[in-house]
């Protein structure tokens, strides 16, 4: 049975639960944590033990599908708008009533769930009480209060982010250089999908020594400044590439599999190219935000060693100094936690490069 979960890396208590849930399985699952913490490939295993005719083998043709995603009683339902909506809950609620078509089983994996405030008094009943060969995993980034009353309903697992070390190790155990792991790993964010993509980017040793140039390259002047903020946004377009090839990998594999069976087109194309379209924008905000690390990093050590440097050298300037360093320390925090708020990244990053360069001079 671990077979199952082997994607499912760093999370050996949830792994555990999922094993206990595979072996005496209830009506829902509630799997929350962060993204890129495995929680797909663990609805996939988990969906994979549930239609198998031995329990979840995986090696039988059943559990190679579901695994892949591509079993027809694996139902994967993806949020078309900004949230998961009451017509969107009411076709679940339907899907739900209806007969598996290969296995004794089918399973409903609703993803986004801490986008459906709206719809949880609709999906409220039927995931409490689905029709017996229906089984729901519901996956949530969070679990917020609006989220209470179905959370209860459902055995939760929980995912953490992955630790650094194990991003580290899983990535060397694939062949990566230990040296360029570990710096992929800081970039990762506990994500694994994000490091995988990252350890094969020919580009991410570049970015990093960009925004490592910041500091040297600020003369004081508005034009300098802007350049920087131009540059570093094009960067991190740049560190979409990988992310954008892959996307459209996807799609030509389904149409190529949609081709062999006779389809017309890829079913719910609309909803991949939301989903990931999604999934571009929360890139580009963690590759801003992994790039404001760096430079956070870069002035804290020269906050460091102005505070060693200053009292030795006993200048009256020491302390306008040190001071000046906490502010723009202070300036990269605030722009590390606006990105999260929907701010304009060009305004951000423009008035953040003038703070830094206004500063540094
Ligand atoms: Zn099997």
């Amino acid at each position: 049975m671990p077979a199952l979960f082997e994607a499912v890396v760093g999370q050996p208590k949830a792994v555990a639960q999922l094993m206990a849930a595979a072996r005496r399985p209830v009506h829902a699952y509630l799997l929350h944590g962060p993204v890129g913490s495995g929680r797909r490939a663990a609805a996939r295993g988990l969906a994979a033990a549930l239609l198998c005719p031995s329990g979840g083998c995986g090696q039988c043709n059943t559990c190679r599908r579901a695994l892949a995603g591509t079993h027809p009683d694996l139902v994967m339902v993806e949020r078309t708008g900004a949230a998961l909506d009451v017509d969107e809950a009411r076709s679940i609620v339907s899907r739900a009533q209806r007969r598996p078509l290969e296995s004794s089983r089918q399973v409903l994996v609703v993803t986004d769930l801490h986008l459906a405030a709206k719809a949880v008094p609709a999906l409220l009943k039927t995931v409490e009480e689905p029709p017996p060969a229906t089984v729901f995993i519901l996956v949530a980034d969070d679990l917020p209060p609006s989220l209470s009353t179905i959370a209860s309903r459902c055995v939760k697992i929980p995912f953490d982010p992955v630790p650094e070390a194990v991003v580290v190790d899983w990535l060397v155990a694939g062949g990566v250089d230990r040296a360029h792991a570990e710096s992929v790993g800081r970039a990762s964010g506990g994500r694994l999908d994000r490091a995988l993509l990252l350890a094969s980017d020919a580009g991410f040793v570049a970015r990093q020594d960009h925004w490592r140039s910041v500091p040297s390259r600020l003369d004081g002047t508005g034009a300098v400044a802007a350049e920087m903020a131009d540059e570093l946004l094009a960067s991190v377009d740049e560190g979409l590439v990988p992310l954008r090839q892959q996307h459209s990998q996807e799609l030509a594999t389904l149409a190529e599999q949609a081709e062999q069976l006779g389809a017309k087109g890829v079913q719910g194309r609309k909803q991949i190219e939301d989903r990931q379209k999604r999934e571009e924008r929360r890139w580009r905000t963690e590759e801003l935000r992994f790039g404001l690390a760096l430079l956070g990093e870069m002035f804290r050590d020269r906050l460091v060693a102005v505070a060693e440097s200053g009292p030795a050298a006993g200048t009256p300037g020491g302390a306008g100094e040190s001071h000046r360093a906490i502010r723009q320390v202070e300036a990269i925090d605030r722009a590390s936690e606006a990105l999260g708020r929907n701010a304009t990244e060009s305004l951000l990053m423009d008035a953040l490069m003038v703070e830094l360069s206004g500063m540094t001079e």
